[in-house]
């Protein structure tokens, strides 16, 4: 089934129900956000010659022309391939013909930029934020969206390639379809009064959750300044109410900040769905004492999108439960659509307690990297997705998450999990932002390194935080030294990139 229908049959059913804002104004109901979408899609048939089964790539800033262009080439059933607008030209261009699209739909002010790095010929490129629109809708519009089997493919989602040139990982519609509905079942309800705002990358995660909002009819919301403002956010929550994101925790955090600082409680936020990197403990107890029960979690990758564990806000709110903290610290239980195992090396499931390498079978598992079959075979193995990240059950099925299997740190032969110290050294009243990596050594094999951020007004040194650490972790996993930084390098998710901090290291220590 194409997922293109779910748009043409809500808008059947409640054609006249508000569907896409910039901020809190309105611009289109159900039946004109169909109708554009139908038009589009004739518009890329009939003039831009699209066929089924084509590539079509978006480099755009998230704006509501991102909504419209994708259900439009799905209509048409086509592949979207959307592209992280934060992403250098150069990098857009890699990734255009790496993906072989023949069209690319950009903003104005990249399109030079981006045509000079391609070869003549190599795309097309349109401007999706000028008249060059309006000649794609002078056409005829395509009435239903062309057929499509299950397995075939809707996007191809790049990874953010922190480790080497990004890879297309290829989701088929029935891999988006098992994503939305185990929205359903395992994270959140969502209402036709909802208010789906795309505050993250709609490139990303953010933008693959417009499906199941699109399913239920509810509102659709780009802020005005089309990218992450806390203070717009939590003003624009005020006003549209049943406000629902995705966040990455950094972003959970600058909203709490500036929740603070307003001394609001985050009203009109009715759900924040925040994954995507590690949320430090301390952080999320402090995000629901400001701004209460409105956070649920979830754990994925772009290989098994959105989808491998769940954690429910009614979880994450309930102090009663003598495991509470724990479950907090944890990414919740398999979402409905997978199955998860802990392997060792060799792939054989490992008991509850045990750390290994995460494994996840199941609908919305990717059908593998576009054109890269070593990838895939290293990737797809036994039937499985290995996910490269480190992890262990408890009994009653919470996974918590260690760290990525190259992240970890083995000092003396014993395995440190950065995770685990970062958690520690974040709990130091005055350290803002904590990372831990690994350094060789000629000795112990590797040693704890440790980068902080401290608030503006605090006083903290080696010296202190070393002695907090003997008196709250084993000796062995304490860092050997502590790097001050006045912020920590982030790649365009707001991930911590911790090859940038080896780099740091390497720089400073002339290793
Ligand atoms: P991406 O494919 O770019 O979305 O990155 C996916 C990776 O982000 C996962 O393999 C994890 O390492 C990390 N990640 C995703 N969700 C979480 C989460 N809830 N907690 C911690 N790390 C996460």
């Amino acid at each position: 089934m194409n997922l293109a229908i779910w748009l043409q049959r809500t808008a059947r059913l409640n054609p006249d129900r508000p569907a896409l804002f910039v901020g809190t104004r309105m611009m289109a109901d159900y039946r004109q956000f169909a109708r554009r979408v139908r038009s589009i899609a004739g518009g890329l048939r009939a003039m831009e010659g699209i066929q089924p089964g084509a590539h079509v790539a978006i480099y755009a800033q998230n704006a509501l022309a991102y909504l419209e262009l994708l259900y439009g080439i799905w209509h048409a059933g086509a592949v979207a391939v959307p592209i992280n607008a934060k992403l250098h030209a150069a990098e857009a261009a890699w990734i255009i013909e790496n993906a072989e699209a023949r069209l690319a739909f950009c903003d104005a002010k990249t399109i030079g930029e981006l045509d000079r790095r391609l070869p003549a010929g190599a795309c097309k490129l349109v401007a999706a934020d000028d008249e060059q629109m309006d000649a794609l809708h002078s056409g005829s519009e395509m009435d239903d969206p062309v057929e499509r089997a299950s397995a075939d493919l809707a996007w191809l989602f790049y990874t953010s390639g922190t480790t080497g040139r990004p890879k297309g990982v290829m989701l088929t519609n029935g891999n988006l379809h098992a994503m939305a509905f185990s929205y359903f079942v395992d994270v959140d309800s969502v209402m036709p009064d909802d208010a789906a705002l795309y505050a993250a990358p709609m490139s990303h995660g953010a933008g693959i959750y417009n499906i199941q909002h699109v399913m239920k009819g509810a509102r659709h919301v780009v802020p005005e300044s089309g990218a992450f403002d806390a203070d717009e956010i939590l003003d624009l929550a005020a006003e549209l109410k049943n406000v629902h994101m995705f966040a990455a925790p950094t972003m959970v955090r600058r909203l709490v900040d500036a929740g603070k600082q307003r001394e609001t409680k985050g009203e009109g936020i009715r759900t924040i769905v925040y994954g995507g990197g590690p949320m430090y403990l301390e952080d999320i107890i402090e995000a629901v004492e400001v701004f209460g029960s409105r956070f649920c979690q979830i754990y994925g990758q772009g290989e098994s999108p959105m989808t491998i564990t769940a954690l429910p806000r009614h979880t994450i709110a309930d102090r009663s439960h003598p495991r509470w903290r724990e479950r907090l610290a944890s990414v919740g239980t398999a979402q409905s659509c997978v199955e998860i195992r802990i392997a060792g090396e060799d792939g054989h499931a490992l008991p509850a307690g045990e750390t290994g390498e995460i494994l996840v079978r199941g609908a919305p598992v990717m059908a593998g990297y576009w054109r890269n079959e070593e990838a895939t075979a290293e990737t797809l193995r036994g039937g499985w997705l290995w996910t490269g990240d480190m992890g262990t059950l408890d009994d009653d099925g919470y996974l918590t998450l260690k760290d990525r299997s190259k992240d970890v740190i083995i000092s003396g032969g014993s395995n440190i999990y950065p995770r685990e110290i970062e958690e520690v050294l974040l709990r130091f009243p005055g350290v803002r932002e904590a990372s831990v990596v690994g350094q060789d050594h000629p000795e112990w094999g590797e040693v704890v390194i440790a980068f902080i951020v401290i608030h503006a007004d605090a006083e903290v040194d080696s010296e202190v935080l070393d002695a907090y650490c003997l008196d709250n972790i084993a000796r062995f996993k304490r860092p050997k030294r502590y790097h001050f930084l006045d912020e920590l390098p982030k790649n365009n998710y707001g991930k911590v990139l911790k090859t940038e901090l080896r780099r740091v290291l390497e720089d400073r220590t002339g290793q």
